[in-house]
């Protein structure tokens, strides 16, 4: 217990290391004891996809299939963020391949991107046995590896599918999904990164009274998003 707790007080410095650290525009800001690199650097992203397959710092370790990474850009100026692979995702290695993935990706391509554009993942990186929502300790053993996946892939924008993946990100337990969404929150330690929560896809597909309501948060994400330059 006391070297799970040291790995991820570590794993939260490093990610803070990071953000601190250079930014993408290089030479943005001269280098100095307090701006140069962290002394342990950030993995690459698929030292860290190596380090989650075998990683068994929660109990959801021994009923899964598969770890589900996340896969996609690792440049990406957008990351969709859902709560926890399902199913398919648990028997497929992959986030977003069932129904609702497929949802994803239409989603996507209305906003002008495609799934190879962007990164798409979870909060937990392994299945809740039925679908459960996680458990507070599961979210927290695993929130590192977000953290660090946001720490190399330097969004520009994070979009958060669900209540557990908002409450998460906005580490805001019990808040409902319509009082998170609708807003863009300044998001990160420096606020930089915008995050947009909106409904998962398996709700939309149980209850399509929130297409609408998605598309509109995919229209303020769009315009967020060509805000800052980008082209879609
Ligand atoms: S859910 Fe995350 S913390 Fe738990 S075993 Fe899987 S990868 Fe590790």
């Amino acid at each position: 217990m006391r070297r799970e707790l040291a790995m991820l007080t570590r794993d939260f410095r490093q990610y803070v290391q990071a953000l601190e650290g250079p930014g993408r525009d290089e030479g943005r800001r001269p280098e100095t004891a307090e701006s140069r690199p962290p002394a342990v650097p950030l993995k690459s992203l698929d030292e860290l996809c190596e380090e989650a397959q075998s990683c068994v710092r929660c109990g959801l370790c021994k009923t899964r299939r598969n770890v589900v990474f996340g896969e996609g850009n690792p440049n990406a100026d957008i990351m969709f963020i859902g709560e926890a692979p399902g199913r398919d995702e648990d028997l497929q290695g992959r986030p977003f391949v069932g129904r609702a993935g497929q949802l994803l990706t239409k989603i996507i391509e209305a906003i002008g991107l495609t799934r190879e554009e962007v990164f798409i993942g979870n909060v937990l990186k392994c299945r809740p046995p039925g679908n459960r929502d996680p458990e507070p300790e599961e979210s927290a053993a695993c929130m590192p590896y977000l953290e660090k996946q946001i720490a190399l892939i330097q969004p520009k924008i994070i979009c958060a599918l669900g209540r557990i993946s908002g409450q998460l990100l906005l580490a805001s337990r019990g808040r409902s999904l319509a009082s998170m969404r609708g807003n863009v929150y300044d998001w990160g330690p420096d606020g930089k990164v915008k995050l947009i929560v909106t409904y998962h896809p398996a709700a939309c597909l149980r209850n399509l009274q929130y297409k609408r309501p998605v598309w509109e948060d995919m229209k303020r994400l769009r315009d967020e998003y060509r805000a800052m330059g980008g082209a879609i």
